[in-house]
């Protein structure tokens, strides 16, 4: 009896003992309030392609959903804006993707001319790669991001995270999918315009998701749809014909727009992609697949941070058909707005308010179109390239010069013949005769030399440093001409149809203003004056994942970050 109550005694006083240091232990790790994720549970990058930074400030009363939120409960950077010449979609999402410019990443246009080959290269064009498309499509060709010179932040978080990290990007163009997701990824879905596929390349996995999504939605059962106004006439700003305005085959320049191809024919041709490209189903198409992306691979479940990307090609197409100044363009806009507040509530549902992170901008601007710009009195128009280079081969005639001593000129880039600019850099007066024949064109602002924007050169001008921001070595020309402002570069032969609709590619900041928005995890709502770029998208989305970038010429947008005050 007295063994048993001692040992009674002594197994009561080791419990109590046992139990009073436990509750210290307790009272010394309880943290002051309930630990939050450390990390987003997604990341979601969204690219409006060709968006320009004022349509929020314009349009957002025609709002009601995913970009009203946005704009609302999210971080608004009012002032974002590519700092460099070359704004187009590759660069513009090569540099959303890796928070550097293209002088680091080395994506210089959607195309530039090989030296080597003397033929153009689309920025993702890979010969060791074949696509491959969905659903028994057909296509061709390969890309990659195998020219892409830094790792996508969505590389960096599967490899830094130890490969968990899911990594999905859409888009309607290669160059966007491709870049947005990186050297390899889970997926990267984009769509074959020529042949109406969803397409993938070798680096990526075939998703048995997408292929029977596309199987049980083809595009083609868009055809016969009509895109009509959205909104009561009277919410719509400017004329319901745009001055200048384009056209989309087969569309005249006014609403309602029928997607019935070439001749409304019955059959979907080749006029039918390119109608449903510039339309807003093409939006909804890939709203809805990255929706059964994250259905289908539990984007958000998987312990680490996954990571989608959509980039939404049609604002672009339009833009380029009907002008920042059109119906066309207020009513897309309505209409990817209903599609985002249709995502966000998607990934409210599945992933959890407050436990993604998105990030909204765009890759480029846009210029009005030089014919409705005239309407103001300031001079405005369209640059001949051919013209522009009959004028320089001209000037080089009483020099003694291989002809033709132009292989390429396109956009802003000008490439000699093979060994024909080594000569002209030892030959002063012939090089006098091709700048001065280059810089008194009419609607020419400047023109610089390659080596006038290698890396380490001093800019004499806002316009000369973002042309140094954009040179990269080897794949950029030898002359880069720079149209003046409101003025756009057209390569129509002479005596052909002239340019309607508009274009973007220029250091003018209609072309390199856009959007940029943070909302959900992490962040701090507001709007935001500073100066800043799509460069500091990603390193903002590594500080908030803990991943380190290894070259970044963006910076951490750091007072949209949540402040947590030190314990
Ligand atoms: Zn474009």
């Amino acid at each position: 009896m007295w063994r048993m109550q001692r040992t009674a005694l002594v197994v009561a006083a080791i419990v109590l003992a046992a139990s009073l240091s436990f509750a210290q232990a307790q009272k010394r790790s309880t943290p002051k309030k309930a630990p939050a994720a450390t990390r987003p549970k997604l990341v979601v990058m969204i690219v409006v392609d060709q968006m320009r930074g004022d349509y929020v400030d314009r349009f957002r009363g025609q709002w009601q959903g995913g970009l009203k939120r946005l704009v609302e409960q999210g971080a608004w950077f009012r002032a974002a804006a590519y700092p460099y010449a070359t704004t187009e979609t590759c660069v513009g999402h090569a540099t959303i993707s890796t928070g550097a410019f293209p002088a680091s990443h080395g994506m210089v246009a959607n195309a530039w001319w090989d030296r080597n080959s003397q033929k153009l290269l689309p920025c993702t064009s890979d010969p060791n790669v074949k696509n491959s498309a969905y659903a028994g499509g057909t296509t061709k060709g390969g890309d990659s991001a195998w020219r892409m010179n830094i790792p996508a932040f969505a590389e960096e978080l599967k490899f830094q995270t130890g490969g968990a990290t899911r990594v999905v990007t859409f888009s309607l163009k290669a160059r966007a999918a491709i870049t947005l997701a990186g050297h390899k990824a889970d997926a990267a879905t984009w769509f074959d315009a020529g042949t109406g596929a969803w397409v993938t390349s070798a680096p990526y996995a075939i998703m048995p998701f997408v292929d029977d999504f596309v199987s049980k939605h083809p595009v083609t059962g868009d055809y016969g749809k009509t895109w009509s106004l959205s909104l009561p006439q009277d919410h719509y700003l400017y004329d319901e014909n745009a001055t200048g305005a384009g056209t989309v085959e087969g569309w005249s320049t006014t609403f309602p727009h029928a997607l019935r191809g070439k001749e409304a024919g019955g059959a979907p041709d080749a006029a039918f992609f390119e109608q449903w490209a510039a339309s807003p189903f093409a939006d909804t198409y890939l709203t809805t697949l990255a929706e059964t992306a994250i259905d289908s691979l539990g984007l958000g479940k998987s312990g680490a941070t996954d990571y989608l990307g959509v980039s939404y090609s049609s604002v672009d197409y339009v833009g380029h058909a009907f002008g920042p100044r059109s119906w066309e363009i207020q009513d897309i806009l309505v209409r990817l707005d209903q599609d985002l507040g249709e995502l966000f509530a998607h990934l409210d549902q599945k992933v959890g308010k407050e436990r993604y992170v998105v990030a909204l901008t765009a890759d480029h601007g846009v210029a009005p179109i030089p014919a409705d710009m005239q309407k103001t009195g300031f001079d405005a128009g369209v640059l001949s390239l051919p013209e522009l280079q009959a004028r320089i081969e001209k000037a080089l005639e009483s020099f003694n010069y291989a002809r033709p001593a132009i292989a390429h000129l396109a956009g802003n880039e000008l490439y000699f013949s093979q060994g024909i600019y080594g000569q002209l850099k030892q030959d002063p007066a012939a090089m006098k005769a091709v700048l001065d024949a280059a810089s008194t064109m009419p609607g020419v602002a400047a023109v610089y030399r390659s080596e006038e924007l290698v890396d380490g050169t001093t800019p004499i001008s806002p316009n000369h440093r973002a042309a140094v921001l954009s040179y990269f070595a080897g794949r950029s020309g030898d002359l880069y001409i720079l149209q003046q402002p409101y003025w756009l570069t057209d390569s129509s032969a002479a005596g052909s149809k002239r340019h309607t609709g508009t274009g973007h590619g220029t250091p003018y900041y209609y072309d390199q203003h856009v959007p940029l928005l943070f909302m959900g995890f992490g962040i701090q709502p507001g709007e935001y004056l500073t100066g800043v770029t799509p460069a500091d998208i990603a390193p903002t989305l590594a500080m908030l994942t803990g991943v380190t970038l290894a070259t970044r010429d963006g910076k951490v947008l750091a007072e949209a970050l949540e402040k947590h005050s030190p314990e």
